[in-house]
């Protein structure tokens, strides 16, 4: 007998969106619950909604700061932060244009060598960033000189190594493009079809390294909470301070 079985897993949760600010049904066709938990009124992830809960919690008046996102996706949070922000700043890496110009209504910049001035940002927020960076070292480099005291770096990234160490997974050749030491991996990029190359498997030793190479201090929050749609793998977000 053939047997027809195939993963029908549906799972549907009301309650209440982080991102859009309305009672929601949050729906997911997939098992795998960190792409596909979607809020069915904008669209956001759960890491989505977990960020700005995050960002709420540790600045209720977000609204009024200084902010700089690298690489917003074109939903969730991206969207709510840019449309309520009184100064908020978004950036890509064009590496083929002039760094420091406006392109495509985005400022363009190398994370890992930006042309903003020091302490310029009480926030900078990355959302699936840092696990595509070369030189991670000068990335939270740059990210700690450029923000203010008393600010901090609130970003995702997935821990996918957890309690083991964490791993470089590609360097770039001259021509900037990937040499992959292990298993090609690639996930989607908003501005760039072929994608973003994975550099890193981070493992929770993400904190040690930032505070190695800066004088920001980490701290890991992992949220689960259903109501809020926040509910998968490699959701945790990272909120590295500057001392005031
Ligand atoms: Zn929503």
């Amino acid at each position: 007998m053939i047997n027809h079985h195939v993963d029908k897993f549906f799972f549907s949760q009301k309650g209440y969106c982080p991102c859009c600010e309305n009672e929601v049904v949050f729906e997911s066709n997939n098992s795998w619950l960190r792409d596909h938990f979607i809020c069915s009124n904008c669209n956001s992830l759960p890491r989505e909604r977990a960020l700005m809960v995050v960002i709420e919690k540790h600045y209720p008046d977000w609204k009024k700061l200084v902010i700089h996102e690298c690489s917003p996706a074109r939903r969730g949070a991206s969207i709510k932060i840019k449309n309520n922000s009184s100064n908020y700043i978004a950036t890509h890496y064009y590496p083929n244009y002039p760094m420091g110009k406006t392109i495509d209504d985005f400022r363009n910049e190398d994370l890992e060598k930006q042309t903003f001035p020091n302490e310029s940002f009480d926030i900078v927020i990355s959302q699936d960033v840092m696990e595509h960076v070369y030189n991670p070292k000068d990335a939270f480099m740059e990210i700690a000189r450029t923000l203010k005291p008393g600010g901090a770096h609130i970003f995702t990234v997935p821990i996918i190594n957890k309690h083991r160490k964490s791993e470089v997974w590609a360097r770039k050749n001259e021509n900037g493009d990937p040499i992959f030491l292990k298993e090609p991996e690639w996930h989607g990029n908003p501005i760039n079809n072929n994608g973003s190359p994975v550099t890193m498997h981070w493992g929770f030793d993400i904190v040690d390294f930032i505070k190695s190479n800066s004088d920001l201090e980490t701290i890991i929050e992992h949220i689960d909470n259903l109501h809020l749609g926040i509910r998968a793998e490699y959701i945790e977000v990272l909120v590295s301070s500057k001392p005031i």
